[in-house]
């Protein structure tokens, strides 16, 4: 037993206030809450953020897909990226960025791919568009499902077909290493069937 023990500091009186010492909670100043990453859905993309995205992004010709080859997602096999400004930080799909820098606010926002290509960053009727007219998809989201993958087994295959595209065409666009990756081998001009 040490010499030392002061009979106050005892594990017994550890949580009990002295008379006239006006104690904080202690939850105040330790918790999980207080080694949470600062975070803001509303951060603007910073120009690092902007020049690190364009510079991820592979353009295939004239009217052919515009891929992002930066990360994707583990979750949901879109890409993916990060950004900071003051300690803040944000992450949005790179699809939604796309959107982002077209001016579109996202609130309530369903972005949506008519192109079929789930890494895709083009803003464009034929590539990416925002959509606010579903509301079964706003619900759907609000209720924290994505309302277009609804399996976990779906969400894998999209995982492994996003890491094959980005790295067919991280290079540069390669026509020949894209069709192999993202199975699709009908041709260019031909509408996407689902
Ligand atoms: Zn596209």
């Amino acid at each position: 037993m040490p010499a030392t023990t002061d009979p106050r500091g005892g594990p017994w009186c550890e949580d009990v206030p002295l008379p006239g010492l006006d104690l904080e909670p202690r939850s105040t100043s330790s918790g999980p809450s207080a080694n949470s990453r600062p975070y803001s859905a509303t951060l603007p993309p910073t120009p690092e953020a902007i020049a690190a995205f364009w510079a991820k992004v592979v353009r295939a010709p004239g009217d052919g897909h515009w891929l992002f080859t930066g990360a994707v997602s583990g979750v949901d096999g879109y890409g993916r990226l990060s950004w900071r400004e003051g300690g803040v930080s944000r992450t949005e799909s790179a699809h939604r960025f796309a959107l982002l820098l077209d001016g579109i606010d996202l609130a309530g926002v369903v972005a949506e791919h008519r192109c079929n290509e789930p890494l895709c960053v083009r803003v464009d009727p034929d590539h990416l568009i925002p959509s606010t007219q579903a509301a079964n998809l706003n619900y759907a989201v609000a209720c924290g499902r994505t309302g277009i993958i609804r399996t976990s087994l779906r969400r894998q295959d999209r995982h492994a077909r996003s890491l094959a595209v980005r790295n067919a065409v991280s290079g540069g666009w390669d026509p020949i290493a894209y069709s192999a990756a993202s199975g699709n081998t009908a041709p260019l001009d031909t509408p996407s069937l689902f």
